[in-house]
């Protein structure tokens, strides 16, 4: 896991190797903090990141599979989402540092920067950046059509959805119908492990929802293993997500009411 047998390997390497596009994507994910999950994605030795935290763990990880960071990219700007990437860049120094040009303020160090409906290539692999307003107003979230991947921040959560604190119910609203109208099979990769205690709140808001209380079991049985409950897909939560189901902006804010005053205060 040291940092000697990188510079080595690295010459032995040519810089662009053709095949190495014809390799499979992978994404996997790493635990940080409370509960951040730093998002990795791989293809043969080239790696990027999703919101990470913190550097220490992401360096060590990407180290121990001899991976070579190529960019990192942000879906908004609070400090449980950028916070590492001076430190990865303190170790890949020419990494790719891509976020919303609407934050560049609030989001240092970009090298590239995007709003809603640009495409880009991250590892040779097509990403498009969907502006999702309502946690903060210069959200963005990256949908990788070609391999049905979508990385949403904090505005879409596992059951759940993230608080307003920049934005209004209605242009949440209408970012988790965008999130929604993707295709069923989409992997859903959320920056924090909420599921649990969302799904606890659904079942109290919607007893008699069978669909709900279904996941809830797998969830704490996952949970129980020590398990991570993400990916989740758009067609789960399509089928059991309050917010993803109401109809406009009012019925989300009253939910979001709901959920902010909730406590997971019983047995
Ligand atoms: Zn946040
Ligand atoms: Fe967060």
């Amino acid at each position: 896991m040291g940092t000697t047998h990188h510079e080595p390997q690295r010459a032995l390497q040519p810089p662009t190797l053709p095949a190495d596009a014809s390799e499979p994507l992978a994404v996997w994910l790493i635990p940080v903090l409370q509960d951040n999950y730093v998002m990795v994605l791989q293809r043969g030795r080239r790696a990027a990141v999703v919101d990470p935290a913190v550097a220490e763990p992401v360096v060590a990880a990407l180290e121990e599979r001899s991976l070579e960071l190529e960019a990192i990219l942000h879906t908004h700007h609070h400090s449980d989402h950028i916070g590492g990437t001076p430190g990865l860049l303190r170790r890949w120094p020419r990494t790719a540092v891509i976020a919303a040009a609407a934050d560049r303020e609030r989001i240092p160090l970009q090298t590239r920067s995007v709003a809603g409906g640009d495409r880009l290539q991250v590892l040779d692999e097509p990403v498009e950046v969907i502006a999702v307003p309502g946690h903060t107003r210069a959200h963005i979230a990256y949908w990788l059509p070609a391999s049905g991947h979508l990385f949403c921040g904090d505005t879409l959560f596992a059951g759940g959805c993230g608080r307003l604190f920049e934005g209004t119910p209605e242009q949440m609203h209408a970012s988790l119908q965008r999130f929604a109208a993707l295709p069923d099979a989409t992997r859903v990769w959320c920056a924090h492990e909420y599921t649990e205690s969302n799904l606890r709140w659904a079942t109290a808001e919607r007893p008699d929802d069978r669909e709900i209380r279904e996941r809830l079991a797998e969830v704490v049985d996952l949970r129980r293993r020590g398990l991570p409950t993400i990916p989740s897909t758009i067609a789960s939560e399509r089928a059991t997500n309050l917010f993803l189901r109401t109809q406009n902006g009012a019925e989300l804010g009253r939910l979001r009411r709901s959920k902010d005053g909730w406590k997971a205060c019983a047995t």
